[in-house]
């Protein structure tokens, strides 16, 4: 699977961000935002009950891989911890195919070191610090949550990579300014050899703050999901300076991704040399996270 692309072919497709998460846990009013416009919930649900039918699925949408997004926030969204032990359980089936993220929220669990090693040692293949979702802001390891230092210093030693969302949110309670990317700095600045994973670019208001950070520190990557392929290179520019440093996600199935497969024909319609789509979809997802 992590061989050379075949020649005129595509190398095997890593979607580093969809939220494959248990429905059961999820906020009715955030299940409404879900919804919303979509005609494809029969398959959704069918896909986050059993692995098979997301392979399944997978294998439709030409993605040989995904990162499946899971994180504390239960007043938000709904989903204790227990919809991180959830995923690791999920993937059992196809951990070469089905990379589990977890993330631990500071404001409920006190021992956040150790639960990071636990599920670590579970397995988990990320972390995602959700700042809108879990009210916490990145660099609050400096003053109101000393303790989420811990997943910080585990992850680094642990050489797992750090996912946070930057950009905007709109479900209800969100607070956006935690996805300010500035406040991701002190954590570039504070842990140098941490793996950091700068979802959505900022989207769509700190596109510019975000590609600072991307080239200020070599260990920061960028994930496109949620950002429109149309918008992509008007919000970034000089994309290909970090062009060993860019993922492509989708955020499947949130509000606005109908399909991944659409979207992944977006980003490889785009007027730049297939050497370089091929590094987004497929080689730099494959050094970052390598079949284990
Ligand atoms: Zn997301």
């Amino acid at each position: 699977m992590s061989g050379p692309a075949p020649a005129g072919g595509h190398g095997p497709v890593t979607d580093l961000h969809v939220h494959v998460q248990p429905w059961e846990m999820i906020r009715p009013e955030v299940l409404e935002a879900m919804r919303k416009g979509r005609d494809d919930l029969d398959l959704i649900r069918r896909c986050f009950a059993d692995p098979e039918a997301l392979l399944e699925h997978m294998d439709g949408q030409g993605v040989a891989r995904m990162v499946l997004i899971n994180y504390e926030s239960p007043d938000i969204m709904g989903f204790t911890t227990e919809a991180n032990d959830w995923v690791l359980r999920y993937v059992a089936a196809a951990k070469e195919r089905l990379l589990p993220c977890v993330g631990i929220n500071p404001r409920f669990e006190r021992d956040v070191r150790g639960r990071a090693e636990r599920l670590a040692d579970g397995g988990a293949r990320m972390f995602k610090v959700h700042g809108p979702h879990m009210l916490v802001s990145p660099n609050a390891y400096l003053d109101a949550h000393p303790a989420l230092r811990g997943l910080y210093e585990v992850a680094q030693a642990r050489r797992i990579p750090v996912m946070f969302h930057t950009g905007t949110s709109i479900f209800r309670g969100a607070r956006t300014k935690h996805g300010d990317p500035l406040e991701v700095e002190d954590v570039g600045v504070d842990f140098p050899d941490l793996d950091v994973i700068i979802a959505h670019g900022g989207r769509p208001f700190w596109t510019e703050e975000a590609f600072f950070l991307l080239r200020r520190f070599p260990r920061f990557h960028l994930d496109l999901s949620g950002i429109p392929p149309a918008r992509l290179l008007e919000w970034f520019p000089r994309l290909e300076e970090i062009a060993d440093r860019v993922f492509f996600g989708t955020d499947w199935p949130s509000p606005g991704v109908p399909s991944i497969a659409r979207n992944l024909a977006a980003i490889r319609a785009l007027p730049l040399a297939p050497a370089l789509l091929e590094k987004f979809t497929s080689s730099n997802a494959l050094r970052l996270l390598p079949p284990r």
